[in-house]
């Protein structure tokens, strides 16, 4: 476990004129013919290094990383889960990959069919009666949800629905698309066991209220068991329920979201349907409705013509375009690949087995961390830091400490609704063989924190970069070239 401190980067290891190909000299015969304003006045500043000092730069860097693919990634609500190598084989393939936008529905008709296929399995999935798939997030789904619940009470001249009811616990996401889409947010309280108030709920109600957010398995993993009752009062008070279906996994195939009360819904394809999650993208959110809402979908749609034929359609416009063309197609070609794989039998196990890894750790644990909320929980659950906090060992200190025994830290200081929040998830597709290891290692911190706290407090001793100043980081992250060379980190 001894790493380099600082890795150089590769304009570091550069030697003029050392290289790492041979080719013959060639005779153009004359010069040429390229014009006078498109050519560089000087060459451009390249790293020169021979081939092993790029293959190995480049392969130590990558060691670097952390990925479902090195190591078990228990960080909760975030569901980075198996991503089957055969859907990318699938993406791969010429057919798909090299389409274009632009081409005509006529050329396209399998790619089409796909889209379509989707629409409908996930409709099912959700209980829904129609998806969009355009958008590209999670949260860009909420904003898109948000826009056909105002184009609907809009339809209705119900102009004085102009609030959302998020709840305290909600992802960050939930009141900022709901600002986005142009409404005021109005919080509603979670009781000490992470749900829905429904008594504070009852008191925000009323004719100015054109939706409630839910996320279901909620924010700390607990099943609302209280959504028949606010989706009764909610839809009482004219307004319309939205499900944050980002986290699906524990809900595959037990339970659709249309059959709880919800009229609109999102998923997130990165999180359940098993495309790569993290560095950014790309990802998919689409959106679901209940019947009577399909003609508030964002355009373009597909359609199905009388003659069989697919067709791409910007017919009847709610409220403008969320995405240039149909949204990332890729990420569609890997869920229906991974709904395809698994098939019915196989999702309804993605469910059960989700829950009971989650449950699994906790039971585990729960003598060593303070587990806040009694399970059982659905997919995933919050610790709040050690049991023992005499010792001044926190979350951040077991946090690092799991990075020493290869395991990527869970989900830390998130949710707010306590001080040493520890959100584990560990998803349905870990061996129990792993759970185990996992389990053995968060018991060894524990005891550490007790016996040696010094030892855990200063971890991580593997790793690159140690203890950074988090706070300068954040407010002044050095990311240009320049400034890097200037001051190695340290
Ligand atoms: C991840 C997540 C989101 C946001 O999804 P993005 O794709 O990151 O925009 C929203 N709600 C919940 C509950 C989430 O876990």
């Amino acid at each position: 476990m001894n790493k380099t401190l600082y890795s150089p980067l590769i304009f570091e290891l550069s030697h003029k004129g050392r290289h790492g190909y041979s080719l013959p000299d060639y005779d153009y015969g004359s010069e040429p013919d390229i014009p006078a304003n498109l050519k560089r006045e000087k060459a451009p500043t390249l790293p020169e290094i021979d081939e092993p000092s790029v293959v190995r730069h480049y392969t130590n860097s990558s060691n670097n990383n952390f990925g479902v693919d090195t190591g078990f990634y228990p960080l909760g609500s975030c569901t980075m889960k198996y991503n089957p190598k055969v859907n990318e084989a699938m993406v791969a393939r010429a057919s798909v990959a090299d389409l274009h936008p632009m081409q005509p529905a006529a050329t396209v008709q399998g790619a089409l069919r796909i889209y379509r296929t989707l629409e409908r399995y996930l409709s099912e999935i959700g209980g829904m009666a129609e998806f969009t798939l355009n958008p590209f997030a999670g949260a860009h789904g909420e904003y898109t949800g948000l826009m056909v619940i105002r184009a609907y009470h809009m339809s209705r001249a119900d102009e004085a629905r102009r609030k959302v009811i998020v709840p305290d616990s909600a992802h960050g996401t939930n009141p900022a698309s709901a600002a986005m889409a142009g409404f005021d947010i109005v919080e509603v309280k979670s009781l000490p066991d992470g749900t829905v108030d429904i008594d504070d709920l009852r008191t925000k109600l009323g004719p100015d209220i054109a939706a409630m957010m839910m996320t279901n398995p909620n924010t700390v993993g607990m099943f609302e068991k209280g959504i028949p009752q606010i989706a009764d009062m909610v839809h009482e008070a004219g307004a319309l329920m939205y499900y944050d279906g980002a986290n699906l996994n524990p809900m595959l195939g037990i339970a659709r979201p249309g059959d709880m009360g919800f009229d609109v819904m999102h998923i997130n394809l990165h999180k359940t349907f098993s495309t790569p999650h993290g560095g950014g993208g790309p990802g998919a959110g689409p959106v679901g409705v209940r019947s009577g809402l399909e003609q508030f979908l964002p355009v373009p749609r597909v359609i199905e013509k009388a003659d069989g034929m697919l067709d791409i359609e910007f017919g009847h416009d709610a409220f403008g375009r969320v995405s240039a063309w149909l949204g990332n197609f890729t990420v569609y070609i890997k869920a229906l690949s991974y709904i395809l794989t698994l098939g019915a039998d196989g999702l309804m196990k993605v469910g059960k087995l989700a829950t009971l890894n989650a449950n699994y750790i906790m039971e585990s644990l729960k003598d060593l961390y303070e587990l806040p909320i009694a399970g059982p929980c659905k997919h995933e659950f919050v610790f709040d830091g050690l049991r023992d906090k005499s010792n001044g060992v926190t979350t951040m200190h077991v946090a690092k400490s799991l990075l020493d025994y290869g395991f990527h830290a869970p989900t830390i200081y998130f949710p707010l609704l306590f001080h040493e929040s520890l959100m584990i998830e560990p998803t349905e597709t870990e061996s129990v063989d792993t759970l185990d290891s996992f389990i053995d290692v968060m018991r060894n911190i524990a005891r550490d924190a007790a016996e040696n706290p010094d030892k855990v407090k200063g971890a991580p001793y593997s790793t690159p970069i140690s203890h950074p100043d988090e706070d300068e980081a954040a407010l002044n992250p050095i990311l240009t070239y320049t400034r890097l060379c200037a001051q190695p980190t340290s």
